[in-house]
């Protein structure tokens, strides 16, 4: 099978040989993929003539509607995704969910925002600021569509969520996207794209897809576009460069890799609940998508007095790990996602292992050359005191490390030592320990999950990216900021002054729905 683009409302196929899309279990090749030869300064001058002109004539509330029928799409195919999320993403039935639900979830949700700001075309904050001493000369800040189109640049482990969460929100603001998927997994994105425009529920020229390398697709970006970027640092770097080389004054968001941390309050004793809870949250950072998630737990700190227990406890549950093929029932932690991953994650262990000893490593039998499979393993830092590259280096597989701390302090700034992520937890009941860590950590981190007694099992988890919370951390993790609700759509609207009298504003607000982003 070759993967096409879907680029000027044609499908069309790339001339080169392209790359693989291999099934992680057997190393088969499934598909290949290439854009050699795609005119790609044709794809953005359509995107921007027809794309944009469509959406303009469209309110919040018509657009939340396209949002609604792709979910409907996408909700009738359900079945077919899970089998490609499998073959191509080596995905358990429940990572296949994660990334498939979360992306049609994530339209819904963003479909509901979208009628409640009805039949409007622009945002409106409500406060007035007069500038002149007779109440005559007013300010008002108003917020409208840049005329331009969104790139969005995924990573390999979120195939479905990835290219959805971008989409909905620059669907809402009116903006239409150019969508490419990694390479290695773009399978899912392909059909899900073929399935929406088969069903004909979009108007030409809002959504386009590009399959293959397509590295010289930036090079069209005009100045009222936005490029999402999301990967690794070194990529998220490259693609920083060659933007500010350009110079053309688009906007960048960057979502990098993080190397996430969760701190295990002092209070928290074996055999308590919460104890429990925070052993089970690790245990889902090496299980679900084999640790593939950026938002993954990577580093644990544990009270010294409870780490003996805390690490018995997470061995026991990782020796009960069942690692395999997910096509049998019984697999709980499938493959990485090719061979480079499973090579990439191995030399970053044996990278912690300076600084590391090894505590439970989960069963994994002998596995063919060509498998992905990266047993989920348990490892605790022996010298915290000179230790960086476990703060430093991020495992994209099933591994987490542990490590011991005397002070609540000095977890908190051992947590801020990877320089900036995404996510970060702390399990703790403890009101004074909760403020301090809140305190150190909320300039580091994106988003704080903090579980308590009153919390429970409630959780959403470390690792669930919500569409209501934004998504994106400090420094090393790209300094970006995507969702959080309405907050998305400050990335592809203009906020703008506009001063004037009173009977002006009045008529801007008319066709305003009133929203502070
Ligand atoms: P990657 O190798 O950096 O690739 C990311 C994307 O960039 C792919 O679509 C890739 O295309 C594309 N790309 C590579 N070079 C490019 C260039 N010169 N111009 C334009 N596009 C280019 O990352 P990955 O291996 O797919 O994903 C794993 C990493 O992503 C991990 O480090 C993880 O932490 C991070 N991640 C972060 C988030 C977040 O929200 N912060 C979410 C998920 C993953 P090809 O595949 O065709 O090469």
């Amino acid at each position: 099978m070759r993967l096409e683009s879907f680029v000027s409302n044609n499908w069309q196929t790339g001339t080169g040989e392209g790359r693989s899309l291999v099934n992680p279990v057997s190393g088969e090749t499934i598909a290949m993929a290439d854009c050699t030869g795609i005119d790609f300064a044709k794809t953005t001058a359509y995107a921007h003539s027809v794309g944009v002109a469509e959406l303009v004539k469209l309110s919040f509330a018509q657009r939340g509607e396209l949002l609604k029928s792709i979910a409907g799409v996408l909700q009738d195919n359900r079945e077919k995704y899970g089998e490609i999320a499998r073959t191509n993403s080596g995905n358990t039935q429940m990572d296949a969910a994660v990334d498939i639900d979360g992306g049609i979830g994530t339209l819904k949700y963003y479909s509901r925002l979208a009628k409640q700001l009805g039949d409007a075309t622009r945002l409106i904050e409500d406060e007035r600021d007069q500038l002149a001493r007779d109440p005559v000369f007013f300010a008002q800040h108003v917020w409208s569509t840049r005329p331009g189109i969104a790139f969005q640049i995924n990573a390999y482990n979120f195939p479905s969520w990835g290219m959805w969460e971008k989409f909905s929100i620059a669907l809402l603001a009116g903006v239409p996207s150019i969508i490419k998927p990694a390479t290695a997994t773009a399978l899912l994105s392909h059909e899900m794209t073929r399935d929406v425009v088969a069903a004909n529920v979009l108007p030409d020229g809002v959504l386009s897809l590009v399959c293959g390398s397509g590295n010289a697709l930036l090079e069209h970006v005009a100045p009222m576009d936005s490029v999402a970027f999301t990967g690794s640092s070194d990529t998220g770097q490259l693609i920083a460069g060659q933007m500010a080389s350009r110079a053309v004054g688009a906007r960048l968001n960057i979502e990098a890799d993080s190397v996430n941390a969760t701190i295990i309050g002092p209070d928290v004793k074996p055999g308590t609940d919460l104890f429990d809870i925070a052993v089970r949250e690790v245990g889902k950072a090496l299980q679900v998508k084999a640790g593939q998630l950026c938002t993954n737990i990577r580093r644990v700190f544990v009270h010294s007095d409870n780490m003996a227990a805390f690490s018995e406890a997470l061995a026991a549950r990782v020796a009960k790990m069942t690692v395999g093929d997910p096509a049998d029932e019984a697999t709980r932690v499938g493959p990485l996602v090719n061979l480079t991953q499973r090579r990439d994650a191995e030399e970053k262990i044996a990278i912690l292992m300076q600084e590391c000893r090894q505590i439970a490593q989960a069963p994994l039998g002998e596995q063919a050359e060509a498998s992905a499979f990266v047993a989920p393993i348990v490892l605790q830092c022996t010298d915290l005191a000179s230790a960086h590259h476990v703060h430093e280096t991020e495992v994209f597989g099933p591994c987490a490390t542990l490590m011991a701390y005397d002070s609540v302090d000095r977890a908190a700034s051992l947590a801020n030592a990877s320089g900036g992520a995404l996510a970060i937890s702390l399990f703790s009941n403890d009101d004074s320990v909760q403020d301090g860590v809140a305190s150190a950590v909320l300039p580091w981190h994106g988003r704080l999950m903090l579980v308590d007694d009153t919390i429970g099992k409630a959780h959403t988890g470390h690792a669930i990216v919500m569409p209501q919370c934004v998504h994106g951390g400090p420094g090393r993790a790209g300094g970006g900021e995507e969702l959080g609700g309405l907050r998305g759509l400050r990335f592809h609207m203009q906020r703008s002054a506009v001063q004037g009298c009173p009977a002006m504003l009045d008529r801007l607000s008319a066709h305003a729905a009133p929203a502070r982003l």
